[in-house]
């Protein structure tokens, strides 16, 4: 087929595509994209310049924004009524084999905004037989921990059909499709610690996130009420001074690790650098990664995650706009940064970013 399979927030189909139209540009090769509007997912085929398994090798997914998770697609399928497992080893059999030995396990989906349970509990309940069948066949090779080898993915947009892909051991999403199940303590004051929390697991190095979070820093949280970030900072173990005109929640004060600044986020800053500086105000884009270049510039922190609230027309431009202001301001400064930005799950209309010095 020479395509690949990406998934991204449902809506964010165009924006997805986009990125993977660029991403594409810079290794030299070139392909066109068709959204599917709405269902999380798009396909995306090589036309020129690299194929679809070369692409998923040369591009670090965690290079990307709005693609979540991806994979190669190897072939898309009608599933009859019966022996639907007997067919999908019929068209593996055909085609796409030597990829597929690879392959240490498969998993079956749905799509994130699949409304039928039935679909839901089919496709859970497949993987067995499924599995079985392949590895009778030689389709899939030895069984391993599920976390690692490549994998066979199987996507059931309804009953009726199948796409059949292949993500790689080492440039995929940590939770397929990029959807982490995080539960909410319910200590934390908002819903909005997920966020948090999931940016941390998803934009910090997996093995060096304590090097990033432990050690009693310092924080500074701007837009912090009621308070889920904060309470997040201070289950670390950070003093955080929180800047809201709003609120904060009692429990999350009594802790005393909070001071709470009842200011203008945009114009607040420190008298002493600290460690992290969070954002997660509602505002125009730009306003925040310019803010957010002043602190790095200033030396005010070191590591800071922020929210651009991408406005519902040219999402995708405003997030390159955002991201030249934020290179280019602080191209000539005398310390590295890294920047690292992704559309979380439990992100909407905004994207969340990571910025670093690294020197
Ligand atoms: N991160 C918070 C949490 O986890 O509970 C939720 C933040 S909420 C999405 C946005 C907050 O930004 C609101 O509490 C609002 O009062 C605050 N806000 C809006 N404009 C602000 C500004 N200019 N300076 C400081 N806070 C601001």
């Amino acid at each position: 087929l020479n395509q690949l399979l990406a998934f991204c927030r449902p809506g964010f189909e165009s924006e997805a595509g986009r990125e993977l139209t660029d991403a594409a540009a810079t290794k030299g090769a070139w392909g066109y994209f068709t959204p599917q509007p709405g269902t999380g997912w798009l396909r995306f085929t090589l036309a020129g310049g690299l194929d679809a398994p070369s692409l998923l090798r040369q591009v670090p997914l965690e290079s990307l924004v709005f693609v979540r998770d991806w994979q190669v697609l190897l072939a898309e399928m009608a599933l009859p009524a019966k022996d639907r497992v007997g067919a999908v080893v019929e068209v593996l059999s055909d085609g796409g084999v030597e990829l597929v030995r690879t392959c240490a396990r498969v998993d079956v989906r749905v799509g994130e905004n699949s409304s039928d349970p039935d679909l839901g509990r089919f496709a859970r309940k497949w993987v067995a037989p499924l599995s079985r069948a392949l590895r009778g066949a030689g389709l899939l090779g030895a069984e391993v921990d599920s976390s690692v080898g490549d994998r066979l993915e199987i996507l059931l947009p309804d009953f009726g059909s199948a796409l059949i892909g292949m993500s790689l051991a080492n440039n995929r999403a940590r939770w397929p499709m990029g959807i982490p199940r995080l539960k909410l303590p319910a200590s934390a004051p908002s819903r909005s610690a997920l966020k948090l929390e999931e940016a941390w697991k998803v934009l910090l190095p997996a093995d060096r996130a304590l090097d990033y979070l432990g050690g009693g820093k310092t924080a500074v949280d701007l837009g912090a009420a009621p308070g889920g970030w904060t309470w997040q900072l201070v289950q670390q173990g950070m003093q955080v001074t929180a800047v809201d005109n709003g609120a904060m929640e009692e429990g999350l004060m009594a802790t005393g690790m909070v001071t709470h600044v009842q200011a203008d986020g945009y114009l607040w800053r420190p008298k002493r650098a600290v460690d992290w500086m969070v954002c997660d105000i509602v505002d125009k884009p730009r306003r925040t990664a310019s803010m957010v270049s002043d602190w790095f510039t200033d030396q005010l922190c070191r590591y800071s995650i922020f929210n651009l609230k991408l406005p519902m027309k040219k999402r995708y431009d405003e997030w390159l706009l955002c991201r030249e202001l934020l290179q280019s301001r602080l191209a000539d400064a005398p310390f590295g940064v890294g920047l690292r930005a992704r559309q979380l799950y439990h992100d909407r209309e905004e994207i969340t970013c990571f910025l670093e010095r690294t020197d």
